[in-house]
């Protein structure tokens, strides 16, 4: 096997002495060495050690995961009209510095719901020869939504079950990860109404039975009651933001084992924003507080709470999953369950075995603080240290490999 960019350059483990191992299985981190082959966390011990990384007073944790971003967005003030706007080359270029921005931030995969096909397949692949560093990305490709409806600039739109049962075939066939589907209108296209419905009961099950088929999982976008009930009960795997979604929605999602990525993210960072005129600031505080709200119902109702920035949409910054996270704790999340939202829980909702933790066997995708995230969260916003699949993203201590 080719040694990898950043990795050791002979074969054998890569060992990290000297730090505590937070595993992300929920004990707090605990000294240990911390042993890497080809790639994966192995067990201690395992074979020759090619390289040692000495790390002594940081703690060793799980690279992050951000379940909801979308690399061609640029998070200005108008990402959807900048990215109908962008030439090939600007939106390589967004897309390239906002994986780059993700993974200095200690997030270590993005699973991006919406960008063009063709270009974040390209990415993908790039990041995972080793041409370029970047986070692990899994991808939807361009997300399944109604003519003329939400992000169809993306290239996704069609109408009827078979169109987009045809839809799915044609994203699994362009090899994207899963799929994503605009079940009601979102806030950024400002044509679309977040409160209405762009597909059928038909058409959601057409959708989630050929991506099945297809061995994917569905992301559905819904904002309406409506729409996270169709959803769910269509057999979606994660259904995104929820802003309005009901006691009764909720408790099919719970059913159904369907999970919630509320995306307080973007709100929060609007609200954040000085000088914000005061009926703007009504509704974007309106829109937090329902998907809050729907946070604390989903928790009472036993729906797994996963995290997502949504970043890229306005004023949404890539690598800003800390914001999340702060808010879903602000929502009633307790800390140690935000932090698996954002490891191994997610790591889990995309199906790659170990992902989020730092077991044997587990991808060694790592980040380097200076404190255990158990204890404080505040201990994530600053990664000395960056690993992505056994290749330092970002040495400890600071520079690039
Ligand atoms: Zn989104």
């Amino acid at each position: 096997m080719r040694p990898s960019p950043g990795g050791p350059s002979r074969p054998g483990a890569l060992v990290v002495r000297g730090a505590r191992v937070s595993d992300g299985l929920g004990g707090p981190a605990a000294p240990g060495e911390l042993w890497i082959v080809e790639g994966r966390c192995a067990p201690p011990g395992l074979g020759p050690v090619a390289a040692v990384v000495a790390l002594p007073g940081r703690v060793v944790a799980p690279g992050l995961i951000d379940l909801h971003v979308h690399l061609c967005l640029d998070a200005g003030d108008d990402p959807l009209a900048a990215f109908a706007a962008a030439g090939a080359d600007d939106l390589r270029r967004t897309m390239w510095a906002n994986a780059a921005r993700s993974a200095a931030a200690g997030i270590t995969t993005v699973r991006d719901l919406g960008a063009p096909t063709a270009p974040i397949a390209a990415l993908r692949a790039e990041i995972a020869s080793g041409a370029i560093p970047g986070p692990r990305v899994v991808a939807s490709g361009a997300p399944i939504t109604s003519p003329g409806g939400h992000v169809h600039e993306m290239g996704g739109a069609v109408r009827g079950a078979e169109a987009v049962a045809g839809a799915v075939r044609a994203l699994a066939a362009a090899g994207m990860d899963l799929i994503k589907v605009m079940v009601t209108g979102g806030g950024s296209s400002p044509r679309t109404n977040p409160r209405a419905l762009q597909f059928s009961a038909e058409e959601l099950r057409a959708a989630v039975g050929e991506a099945a088929a297809a061995g994917l999982r569905v992301a559905a976008h819904a904002h309406a009651d409506e729409g996270v009930r169709l959803a769910a009960e269509a057999g979606a795997a994660t259904i995104e933001h929820g802003s309005h979604a009901s006691a009764a929605s909720l408790a099919i999602m719970a059913a159904r084992g369907a999970a919630l990525v509320p995306t307080l993210a973007p709100a929060a960072a609007v609200l954040a924003q000085p000088g914000l005129d005061a009926s703007r600031r009504r509704a974007i505080a309106e829109r937090f507080e329902d998907r809050q709200r729907a946070v604390r119902e989903a928790v009472r109702l036993g729906v797994r709470i996963l995290a997502g920035t949504d970043a890229g949409v306005a004023l949404t910054r890539h690598g800003g999953l800390i914001d999340e996270l702060r808010a879903l704790v602000a929502s009633g999340l307790p800390p140690a369950a935000a932090l698996a939202a954002a490891t191994r829980e997610a790591g889990a909702a995309l199906g790659i075995p170990g992902l989020g933790t730092l077991r044997p066997g587990a991808p060694a995708d790592l980040i380097v603080l200076d404190g255990d995230p158990l204890d404080d969260l505040g201990a994530l916003a600053r990664p000395s240290g960056v690993m992505v699949g056994g290749r330092w993203i970002r040495r400890p201590g600071g520079g690039h490999p």
